[in-house]
């Protein structure tokens, strides 16, 4: 199996506190990693490290075979492999549909307008949402605004994607068509890691689960394993808390 992302004893401290200590994760082209843990335990500081939205403290982060640490020349064209879809939208509001998804395309990627936009359109049909694309952000459902962030990160071709809590901001009868589309895209193969709270889509979408703990993965295994027999005590009380 071919390794694609690979992060090696990352630490990460917010003054004297240790938000990640020690992390070390190999993730496999096409695999589905769910990473869970309780509030506060890492989660989405470790993803935004892998992002670039935190500087690390110590270890490496490798995306096929590079190191994209902050500082270090080839992190800007190789971040852009990475996409993240985030808890809030972060839309822009006085922008439509179509021009928040192609905004990216046109100024980072210097793509020409017709092809991101014909490339837009056909995500958003993917997603349901074709006809949304001359709205603004304000005339959709939290759903529907959720299912366009993940349309603006795919347009990227980004060769991993990250999704944080995407629909803990959701009203339930939306978390459904939101957790579709992201299954929708495992299914075709495309390598994700995921927090999420929801456990049964974990367990129905993920490869392998990593359960975090105080800054630290606790235990990883495949999802039947650790959701019937986790190996650590702390996994096992985590769960007692869900039902699922
Ligand atoms: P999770 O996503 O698992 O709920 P986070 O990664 O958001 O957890 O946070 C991990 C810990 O780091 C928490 O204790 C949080 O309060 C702390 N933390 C996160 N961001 C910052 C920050 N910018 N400054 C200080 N502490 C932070
Ligand atoms: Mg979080």
């Amino acid at each position: 199996m071919e390794t694609i992302l690979k992060v090696e004893h990352l630490h990460k401290d917010f003054d004297d506190f240790k938000a990640l200590d020690d992390v070390n994760l190999s993730v496999n082209k096409g695999e589905v990693i769910v990473i869970v843990g309780p509030s506060g335990c890492g989660k989405s500081t470790f993803l935004r490290c892998l992002i670039g939205l935190e500087e690390i403290d110590d270890g490496k982060v490798i995306l096929d075979g590079n190191v994209i640490n902050p500082g270090t020349g080839n992190m800007v064209k190789e971040r852009q492999k990475i996409g993240m879809v985030f808890q809030s939208y972060d839309l822009f509001p006085h922008k439509t549909i179509l021009q928040n998804v192609i905004l990216a395309p046109l100024k980072v990627q210097k793509r020409n307008k017709d092809e991101a936009a014909s490339e837009a359109l056909s995500l958003l049909e993917r997603v349901g949402l074709s006809n949304k694309k001359d709205q603004y952000p304000r005339q959709l459902s939290g759903g529907q605004k959720q299912r366009v962030a993940i349309v603006r990160a795919l347009i990227m071709h980004p060769e991993i994607l990250l999704f944080d809590e995407v629909t803990a901001a959701l009203d339930p009868e939306m978390v459904r068509e939101v957790l579709e589309v992201v299954l929708s895209l495992a299914k075709e193969g495309r390598t994700m890691i995921i927090v999420t709270h929801e456990m049964a889509f974990a367990k129905a979408v993920a490869d392998r689960i990593v359960f975090m703990d105080g800054g630290r993965i606790i235990e990883e295994g495949r999802p039947e394993e650790f959701f019937n027999k986790p190996k650590t005590e702390r996994a096992e009380r985590f769960l007692e808390s869900f039902e699922y």
